[in-house]
């Protein structure tokens, strides 16, 4: 193990948060809600200043429901800045947590960065839903820092961290990322490097299948997604949940188990469809249900 691996919460002060899309901004969100200072790096600063806007947006919520302080929300927007050059974002970091497209070429080109840019010691997360950490750890030097880090959508309200361990991540590393789920709130699980760890890999049965059933016309979206939620007490349905986490994401997903841990995984045709007519879901407004200003219309 390198000297100079972060294994202790206390030593964690900077946190960098790369891709600032659905998931990346409310990492950023409640790390500063919790005294981090975070730094979120994106592409382009549209795409950041969109992010800080939704953070902003969630906080004054937060305010209005009389469950964030007004100090807080200062405090939590000031701990944010944003960049769009990865050297920034990572040369302070003590975390870094990776948040890009769910694809193990974009994630292994952004490692490449952060290794070459990142304090040599500074834990490295990945918050994929399905991808092999171990793929990712590969190649970078240390890999006993390396660990997933899984955070739940919208990640203000999700109460689940998932921190996936490879063979090699160091024990101390795992136990100071669940430290650090715990203190910005959140419980963690730990789970082994398994493709779709526990939550995707479950979650993403009840989706697809809920998929075929609309296909087959068995019934509509919404009836199919109220049976989950009348019958079996979940707070959302299947095809909700999937409009909210984006069909891209759940296409990636669903094609890597299904080449990884069973065909029974393989994409139903109008997942591939509406993903090919850009129909993504709440981000984008319409997927198998319509969305304007954050809500279902
Ligand atoms: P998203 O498409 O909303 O956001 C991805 C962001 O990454 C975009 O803002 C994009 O501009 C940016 N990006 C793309 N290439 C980049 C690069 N090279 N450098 C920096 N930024 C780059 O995606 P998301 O839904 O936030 O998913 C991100 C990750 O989180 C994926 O691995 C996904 O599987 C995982 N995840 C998603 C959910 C969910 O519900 N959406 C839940 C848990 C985990």
């Amino acid at each position: 193990m390198s000297q100079t691996l972060i294994t202790k919460l206390e030593e964690i002060k900077t946190i960098a948060v790369l891709g600032a899309g659905t998931m990346g901004h409310g990492i950023a969100q409640v790390a500063a809600m919790n005294g981090f200072r975070v730094v979120m790096r994106d592409l382009e600063d549209s795409f950041l200043d969109k992010a800080v806007a939704k953070i902003a947006a969630n906080l004054d919520k937060g305010v209005a429901r009389g469950k964030v302080s007004e100090d807080s929300r200062s405090k939590a927007l000031a701990a944010i800045s944003t960049t769009t050059d990865i050297a920034q974002a990572c040369s302070e970091a003590q975390l870094v947590i990776e948040a890009v497209p769910e694809s193990l070429e974009i994630k292994n080109e952004i490692f490449a960065a952060v290794v070459a840019t990142a304090p040599a010691g500074a834990i490295l997360a990945s918050n994929t839903s399905s991808l092999s950490i171990a793929s990712i750890a590969k190649s970078i030097p240390d890999p006993g820092r390396v660990i997933g880090m899984h955070f739940f959508n919208p990640v203000h309200i999700m109460k689940l961290v998932e921190v996936v361990r490879h063979e090699g991540s160091a024990d101390a590393v795992v136990e100071c990322a669940c430290e650090f789920a715990r203190v910005i709130g959140k419980t963690a699980i730990t789970v082994k490097d398994t493709p779709g760890f526990a939550s995707s890999r479950l979650g993403l049965v009840i989706g697809l299948e809920a998929m075929r059933m609309f296909e087959q016309g068995v019934a509509s979206a919404q009836d199919i997604d109220t049976a989950m939620k009348l019958g079996y007490g979940h707070p959302m349905g299947p095809l909700e949940l999937t409009d909210l986490v984006g069909l891209d994401v759940r296409l990636s997903i669903a094609e890597y188990l299904a080449e990884t841990v069973s065909p029974s995984f393989a994409p139903p045709d109008v997942l591939r469809k509406l993903v090919e007519e850009g129909k993504l879901g709440k981000k984008c407004g319409q997927g198998f249900y319509e969305w304007k200003d954050g809500k279902r219309v």
